[in-house]
């Protein structure tokens, strides 16, 4: 995903073109605005945490871009591409670094898992979005 603060500062571009020059394939592709439920449901393992509820009003703040990726290893190789969740603290030439204002507004969400993947590429795409 691109967070709503990245793709309302125009940086979906320049996001998608670092991903697909780090030889990732887009799978599926769309914008939208999440409901609070969507993003509550999304982000729905991090509940417990202090800043949960901070998250998902972020999340809705405006206008998204999800895709899925798929490459080899792409979960891993997409998690070192994006840098660390503090983009104060994501390595030198990261999306994150590049594009991230805060740990909030960190420029982009990455699976964590390949399980975790295949539900959240599910959350926002049905089999027929899918080349
Ligand atoms: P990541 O996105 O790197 O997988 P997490 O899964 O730990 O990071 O957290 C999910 C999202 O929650 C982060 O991308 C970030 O936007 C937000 N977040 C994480 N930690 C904090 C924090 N300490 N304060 C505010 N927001 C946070
Ligand atoms: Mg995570």
């Amino acid at each position: 995903m691109i967070k709503p603060a990245a793709y309302q500062n125009m940086y979906a571009g320049k996001i998608l073109d670092m991903i697909l020059s780090n030889g990732f394939r887009i799978a599926a592709i769309k914008v939208l605005n999440l409901t609070s439920a969507q993003a509550a449901k999304f982000y729905e393992v991090h509940k417990e945490r202090p800043f949960y509820n901070d998250l998902v009003k972020s999340m809705t703040s405006g206008t998204i871009l999800a895709a899925i990726l798929e490459k080899e290893n792409a979960v891993e190789d997409y998690r070192t591409l994006i840098g660390a969740t503090n983009p104060a603290n994501a390595a030198e030439g990261t999306i994150r670094k590049y594009f991230g204002e805060s740990v909030e507004k960190n420029a982009v969400h990455g699976s964590d898992s390949d399980e975790n993947a295949i539900i959240e590429a599910s959350f926002f795409f049905a089999e027929l979005d899918r080349v």
